[in-house]
């Protein structure tokens, strides 16, 4: 039988090898990489360390689905820790030609490199690609299908860490497209690993499971599902917006974007809805005017562009971690 992906990502002294899923780690590992991320601000920001942990390593970036904030972050984060980074390019590789995924990965391997950053459309690329290496090499997991996308989970939380001394006491919500969004899965790993109680996610009925159903209590343990984006807003310090994943989705079934706005988009007024501290949050690209207003995203309350400076610290931490230990 398989592994679990949570199982696959430690190797048998229990250290992390691969990072594939938030779920399961525990509190203490996860302060450990979000205050190694802190610390790599620091010494990133004041100049005053080298930080050339990974000199003489490799990592192949392999990106499968498009990305801009994500591959530039993981490439920026491997190249500042002196590692030498390779941004496969997969519309000019044999792939076009047919070889299979893992006749691609052996072929790297024999290269030698030690670290496999992998975007997929299909959930379970990644923890796939870890069950078969040859090498000891790392997988790290940069968003597959809806499944998830850890380091931005560690990045929203890094960020909210940096905002707010007390995660317990706050009401977060997370709204949009839940249903495919790896974002949301991992978000709520991270936010409940790190003492979230009072967690929301709205969505259009058809774009999140009922609360009751067995997919959101697996998936969503815990979770206060709404449809009202003006209720599910009421009183909360945080805003997490999500993409409509338009690739993802029928075109018969994707809303106007007039319609979406009105009931799901922020605006400033349902942003008066919630506390006064309420900050806001997307992990982009955003789309303008359909699920967030100009006003809100580059107003004072919104984190977006700290979270993407924040995403090359917590890249560089997890990659320090694994590299390391690998
Ligand atoms: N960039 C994020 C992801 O790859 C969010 C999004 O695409 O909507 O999942």
């Amino acid at each position: 039988m398989n592994t679990s992906a949570h199982e696959l990502q430690f190797d048998a002294r229990g250290r992390l090898r691969h990072l594939i899923t938030l779920a399961g780690i525990e509190r203490g590992r996860l302060d450990a990489l979000l205050d190694r991320a802190e610390a790599m601000r620091r010494d990133s920001r004041e100049g005053t360390r080298p930080l050339d942990l990974l000199a003489g390593r490799t990592a192949i970036n392999l990106f499968f689905e498009p990305s801009t904030r994500t591959r530039t972050s993981f490439d920026l984060a491997a190249q500042r820790l002196g590692a030498q980074v390779i941004n496969f390019d997969i519309a000019r590789s044999s792939t076009v030609k047919g070889e299979t995924l893992l006749d691609t990965i052996h072929t790297l391997e024999a290269m030698h490199c030690d670290a496999f950053v992998v975007r997929h459309q299909e959930a379970g690329t990644p923890a796939y690609i870890a069950r078969h290496l040859r090498t000891r090499a790392a997988v790290l997991n940069a968003g597959d299908g809806n499944h998830a996308h850890p380091t931005q989970g560690l990045l929203d939380a890094l960020t909210l860490r940096r905002r707010f001394t007390d995660l317990s006491a706050l009401r977060v919500v997370i709204c949009g497209d839940i249903q495919h969004s790896r974002v949301a899965r991992s978000d709520v790993h991270a936010l409940q690993t790190l003492g979230v109680r009072d967690l929301r996610l709205c969505a259009p009925p058809g774009l999140l499971p009922d609360s009751d159903s067995p997919a959101a209590t697996v998936e969503f343990p815990q979770c206060r599902v709404f449809h009202n984006f003006d209720e599910a807003i009421e009183g909360c310090n945080v805003a997490i917006m999500l993409r409509l994943q338009k690739e993802r989705m029928d075109a018969a079934a994707i809303p106007s974007a007039a319609d979406y706005f009105a009931r799901y988009g922020l605006s400033a007024t349902r942003l008066a809805r919630a506390n006064a501290d309420c900050v806001v949050m997307h992990p982009g690209p955003i789309n303008r005017k359909m699920e967030i207003a100009d006003d809100v995203a580059d107003g004072p309350r919104s984190l977006i562009l700290e979270q993407v400076a924040n995403g090359v610290y917590v890249r560089m931490a997890v990659l320090a971690e694994l590299l390391q230990t690998a």
